[in-house]
């Protein structure tokens, strides 16, 4: 198959497109991409018949910064009647590779999210005309994909079990905490989930570790913290929530988050200070070759324009700072659900 639908945030298609040429070029699967503005997703289309099975066996999905789930394009069906989708669902499952279980999707868009009826109506007699066609998990490597535009524009796809978002919209469903005093608490949550890999999350992130919260107030990522035991010094001019200083496991600083020096190494870092992302990159920089924490999460403010470009120099310029000063680490960087005109990166030593 030559083409591969990626899904992102609406409005920022360039920028999918932009990283995604890029990285497949370097993966040796070079194409051009269809996209239009706004639309939650864009299309790549690769120059040999086979471009898109290449491209997920080479690219770890997990480098892809923009993308939230990716597909091989087995059919785009328009259909003229309405009647009847299950028909060309199958027809185009029926010529593809083993595959087990069909996740119903649609673009992140007001459009695509009223679409979410029909797909819970379209699951159960899709699903049972499905089933003789699948295999079982074991032997199937895929997940069958339909990826609704409307009720008679969809695209029908496999994607790679092992090689994509484990969430079919490409991001977890998280419940705000009552608790929690703002809803950038999810950010924080999100980011653990979708940067670190699931068997190292309880290693990483433990009961009585040590946190930095760097512009912390009122307080929402410093009660995820919380929240998992830590003890966190939370750096901010502006004022905390009460009931997060009354559980006792919070220091405030009134000081100023670029100039703040821990007095030992602390487990974590997180920082959502909106700053110049090259300014916080380099306050991260200072921090990780400096060894004053283990591990860091933090937001980058995107630009107004060529967001893909600005991203990558500052990534490169980190990943050649922490190289030069011989640490081994794992970065992760992701435009997360949660997130809005902005990424978020984990650095952490490299497993072993
Ligand atoms: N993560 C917080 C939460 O979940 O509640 C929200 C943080 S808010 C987006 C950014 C915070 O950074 C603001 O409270 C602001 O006062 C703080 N800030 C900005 N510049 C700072 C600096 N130089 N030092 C310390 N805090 C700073």
């Amino acid at each position: 198959m030559q083409q591969l639908l990626i899904t992102c945030r609406a409005g920022l298609e360039s920028d999918i497109a932009a990283e995604i040429q890029g990285k497949a070029a370097a993966a040796g699967v070079p194409g051009f991409v269809r996209a239009q503005a706004n639309q939650g997703f864009i299309v790549f289309e690769g120059y040999q018949p086979d471009s898109a099975e290449h491209l997920v066996q080479r690219l770890p999905f997990s480098e892809l910064i923009f993308a939230r789930q990716w597909m091989v394009v087995l059919s785009h069906v328009q259909l003229e009647e309405k009647a009847d989708r299950v028909s060309p669902i199958l027809e185009a499952l029926g010529s593809g590779p083993a595959f087990h279980g069909c996740w119903l999707t649609f673009p992140d868009t007001n459009d695509g999210k009223s679409l979410s009826r029909l797909t819970r109506k379209l699951e159960r007699p899709l699903f049972k005309a499905l089933s003789p066609l699948e295999k079982s998990p074991g032997k199937a490597g895929w997940v069958a994909q339909v990826f609704f535009l409307s009720g008679d524009d969809f695209w029908v796809g496999l994607t790679p079990v092992k090689n994509a978002s484990p969430w079919e919209l490409g991001y977890p469903r998280l419940r705000q905490p009552s608790t929690a005093p703002s809803r950038s608490t999810l950010k924080l949550e999100e980011a653990w989930l979708q940067l670190i890999p699931e068997h190292l999350r309880a290693i990483y992130i433990k009961p009585f570790q040590k946190a930095v919260d760097l512009g912390a107030a009122p307080g929402g990522w410093t009660w995820q913290l919380v929240h998992r035991g830590m003890q966190v010094v939370a750096v901010d001019n502006g004022p905390m929530d009460k009931g997060l200083m009354d559980s006792g496991q919070v220091t405030h600083l009134r000081e100023d988050a670029f100039t703040y020096k821990p007095p030992r190494q602390v487990d974590w870092l997180v920082c959502d200070i909106v700053e110049k992302p090259a300014r916080v990159a380099e306050l991260m920089e200072r921090w990780l070759t400096k060894g004053w924490c283990r591990f860091a999460v933090f937001n980058l403010k995107l630009p107004m324009k060529k967001r893909w470009q600005e991203v990558d120099q500052i990534l490169t310029r980190l990943r050649d700072e922490l190289d030069a000063a011989g640490i081994q680490y794992q970065l992760a960087a992701r435009q997360l659900y949660h997130d809005r005109e902005e990424i978020t990166v984990f650095v952490g030593p490299k497993p072993v």
